[in-house]
């Protein structure tokens, strides 16, 4: 297949100038850009004759050849005019991923450098720090209420020293040795390749020695006394989150969020499922008999119940909204009420006389409905 003509690709008239071929290229360059145009096959093949036309259209002695000689001039072996040699031999090739002085690197700035800052100063992303977790135990009661509390955490913080930049303060800058001062990598595989922050330099092109402080990680491990509010309602397992009191953002980033997982002491008395509460009541023989108004726990406090002449030990009761408040949205669990008969252990004589006497009450067998297969 014939190559296309460079001026065409562009879409520039032959005896367009630079800046009009610039103009062109930065177009369309944009308009292909494989970053914009994810798996697009003829986007990908543009592309690339977009860049070879402008890397020998924007260099004023390879486009004097081309000029002359058109395709021809940067075929290996070509041999042009009187003492003219190749352009192959003396640059090592064509090749679109070198990284000269015309490398893909200076194209990626030509095209992104207005975006991203200046060439020199292609400064990696602002990296968000880590989100911390961090187990928190408390009791039922601070459950049912809320509370606030203090806690102190180990995290990675700004070091003090250095104030996040991992450099040495006032130690002198020499140029990066790994990217030659570019401040910038380039990745990729063929004609398609990235420009990214070079990591030995952040970016940056120079270095300098690293923090005594920090060791150049730019934070260091500080204890923190962070004071958290817990909402009402929480459960084992519940994640409040504590925006920002994560660890440190890197290169000015945001800090990470914390985390705290809750776990609920068990309680003396209250057993929870989900948000409602259990509590076995001991009541005695005449209250249950007689029926009886008694005192209740509850998370509010005593509270005053009423059970009924001939309540059944084991029987349940239910005190409507005095269970766990809701997490989400308003409301509270209930709580149940499990009436257990106490029976005194201490029975004398004269007792068990008394206890004799009130036989006569049960009418039937209490283990009647148990009478099974036998
Ligand atoms: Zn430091
Ligand atoms: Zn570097």
């Amino acid at each position: 297949m014939a190559k296309k003509d460079y001026y065409e690709i562009l879409g520039v008239k032959r005896d367009a100038d630079d800046k009009i071929i610039k103009k062109a290229f930065r177009k369309l360059a944009r308009k292909y850009h494989p970053d914009l145009n994810p798996n697009n096959k003829e986007s990908e093949q543009r592309f690339k004759e977009v860049n070879e036309a402008y890397e020998i259209l924007s260099d004023p002695e390879k486009k004097k050849q081309y000029d002359a000689y058109g395709h021809a001039a940067f075929d290996a072996g070509f041999q042009g005019g009187e003492g003219f040699k190749p352009w192959a031999e003396r640059t090592g090739g064509f090749d679109f991923t070198s990284t000269g002085d015309r490398g893909v690197g200076s194209i990626f700035e030509d095209l992104f450098g207005d975006v991203f800052g200046t060439r020199k100063g292609y400064q990696p992303a602002p990296e968000p720090g880590k989100d911390l977790y961090y187990n928190l135990e408390i009791d039922l009661e601070n459950a049912y209420t809320g509370t606030s509390t203090n806690i102190n955490i180990q995290k990675e913080s700004p070091c003090d020293r250095c104030y996040g930049t991992g450099e040495e303060p006032g130690a002198t800058r020499t140029t990066c040795p790994a990217c030659k001062g570019k401040g910038t990598r380039e990745s990729g595989r063929g004609f398609v390749r990235y420009s990214t922050a070079c990591p030995n330099c952040n970016g940056k092109g120079s270095v300098s020695s690293k923090c005594r402080l920090c060791g150049g990680k730019g934070t260091t491990l500080k204890s923190e006394q962070i004071s958290v509010k817990i909402p009402p309602g929480v459960d084992n397992g519940t994640k409040v989150r504590v925006a920002g009191k994560g660890g440190a953002g890197i290169r000015g980033g945001k800090p990470g969020d914390l985390y705290l997982i809750l776990s609920i002491r068990s309680h003396p008395f209250f057993e929870r499922k989900g948000d409602d509460l259990y509590c076995e009541l001991p009541v005695t023989i005449n209250e249950a008999a007689l029926g009886a108004k008694i005192e209740v726990p509850t998370m509010d406090g005593m509270a005053s119940m009423t059970i009924p002449t001939g309540t059944q030990g084991g029987q349940m009761f239910r005190l409507k909204g005095k269970g766990m408040p809701h997490l989400k949205g308003g409301g509270s669990g209930d709580q149940y009420i499990k009436i257990m008969i106490a029976i005194p252990k201490d029975i004398s004589e004269e007792d068990k006389g008394i206890i004799r006497k009130i036989s006569p009450m049960y009418k039937e067998n209490p283990r009647d409905r148990l009478r099974w297969r036998r």
